[in-house]
């Protein structure tokens, strides 16, 4: 029996669709930039798989990395009382590139279960500070923030709360900062809900520094530092989930320093391994991280994760940055990311791009019906993967929506910080064909 047959007959995948699961690609190697099939046909690596794979595919020295440590000692607990060396040079290592107010790291296995922490240790402040209500959590219209249950309540894609209702209480969604579609600042929108919750009554804000798998939507310049303001104005915690922005995706090493903002917790995941191993984290402020400290033991941070600060893991994190360090790629994604940005301007000459935005090392082209209009293209994206797969390029849709917070399907990329240019020029070269041939 073929592989693909096994599969539908057994494997259930995230996002599971039977139809797409028919048509599999089969991914049997990679080296940088490419992606090759069990058949031996090459593919350019779109979007570092799921905006992770950071270094490109095939580094040897991170298999060495994890194998080195595996014969010395593959795994042991982190829990309080017991530590290993990989988890705490790579904490070190982290702080030492995040924002200067960052104090603390607590590792998980990924970005959902990141966010789930976050979510908790500002629970976990605001009780130690005898403000037990205080547990809302804000987000915004688009984000994404994981599967679990409190964050995919977080999360502000219809789509992914449909078949899992009811979301968890106490979740409340605000207007993203969206530019080019939306009148007025969208930070009063933050401002708002905080005053019609009460303030007594919300924990934390959590925004990606630019939305990802909600359609690439960077902020306006002013929009971090306006939802900072806010958020010591009503003592609101701000957690940035850069799970797809950290780690040199926009150019700098974590997003908010593009806006000289500092938030006070930090989501990570993906980039953290480049995807080799997975490992998550949460960094927190100064003020937090005493708070975990100096608890009594009645009110103990009693937060476990078997896998929490997994040595193997951490080995591949700590020789993953090595080799950031070695090729500088935090300034190749600034670069690279200039160049992608203004091939992808130029299709603004078919009629059915709307928008081409991003950051650094990330994009999204938004399809429209009407380039006058906006009117959002809804089923468009699909044909334009498809498309685009049969011409040698992977990469993954923001499917549209209609509403209040309409959106056309998006075309999201996010190559490796390795990829050629002459890769970039490719990829956007595709895109043009595959858009003119799917519209
Ligand atoms: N937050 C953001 C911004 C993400 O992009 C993702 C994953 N795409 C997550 C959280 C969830 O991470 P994971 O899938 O590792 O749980």
């Amino acid at each position: 029996m073929s592989l693909r047959q096994i599969d539908r007959d057994h494997l259930i995948h995230p996002v599971h669709s039977d139809a797409e699961a028919a048509d599999a690609v089969v991914f049997a190697e990679g080296a940088g930039a490419v992606l090759r099939d069990a058949d031996g046909r090459e593919y350019l690596d779109g979007l570092s798989c799921l905006w992770n794979v950071h270094v490109g595919h095939g580094r040897r020295e991170l298999a060495e990395a994890a194998a080195s440590q595996m014969r010395r000692l593959a795994y042991a607990t982190a829990y309080a009382g017991f530590t290993n060396e990989p988890a705490v040079r790579l904490a070190e290592q982290i702080l030492r590139r995040a924002y200067p107010n960052m104090s603390g790291v607590y590792f998980t296995t990924g970005g959902a279960e990141a966010n789930e922490t976050a979510f908790k240790m500002a629970r976990y402040l605001w009780r130690r500070r005898g403000l037990p209500a205080k547990t809302k959590i804000i987000s915004r219209h688009h984000a994404y923030h994981g599967l679990t249950l409190g964050a995919m309540s977080a999360t502000g894609i219809p789509a992914f709360h449909r078949m899992f209702q009811p979301l968890v209480p106490g979740f409340i969604h605000v207007a993203p900062s969206y530019p080019y579609r939306y009148d007025g600042s969208m930070a009063e929108a933050l401002d708002e809900a905080i005053r019609r919750e009460g303030a007594d009554t919300v924990a934390a804000f959590i925004a990606e520094p630019v939305i990802g798998a909600g359609g690439v939507i960077p902020p306006t310049a002013d929009y971090f530092s306006a939802v900072r303001e806010i958020c010591d104005r009503y003592g609101v915690l701000f957690i940035a989930d850069e799970i797809i922005t950290g780690f040199g995706r926009t150019g700098r090493w974590f997003a908010l320093e593009h806006w000289g903002v500092q938030p006070d917790l930090v989501t990570f995941a993906k980039g953290v391994t480049s995807a080799y191993l997975p490992l998550g984290g949460v960094m927190v402020s100064g003020a937090i991280h005493q708070a975990i400290q100096e608890a009594a033991p009645a009110e103990r941070f009693m937060h476990a994760a078997t896998y929490s600060g997994h040595p193997t893991c951490c080995a591949v994190g700590l020789a993953n940055l090595e080799i950031f360090e070695r090729e500088d790629l935090v300034n190749r994604a600034r670069e690279l990311g200039r160049r992608l940005r203004s091939g992808l301007e130029r299709l603004r000459d078919l009629p059915r791009v709307g928008d081409v935005r991003g950051l650094g090392l990330m994009a999204g082209v938004e399809l429209v019906d009407d380039q006058r209009t906006k009117a959002p293209a809804l089923g468009l994206g699909a044909r334009v993967l498809a498309e685009a797969r049969a011409r040698g390029l992977i990469t993954r849709i923001r499917i549209g929506q209609s509403g209040e917070y309409p959106i056309g399907d998006t075309v999201c990329l996010a190559p490796p910080l390795v990829t050629t240019e002459t890769q970039i020029d490719r990829m956007v070269e595709i895109l043009r064909e595959a858009i003119t041939a799917a519209a």
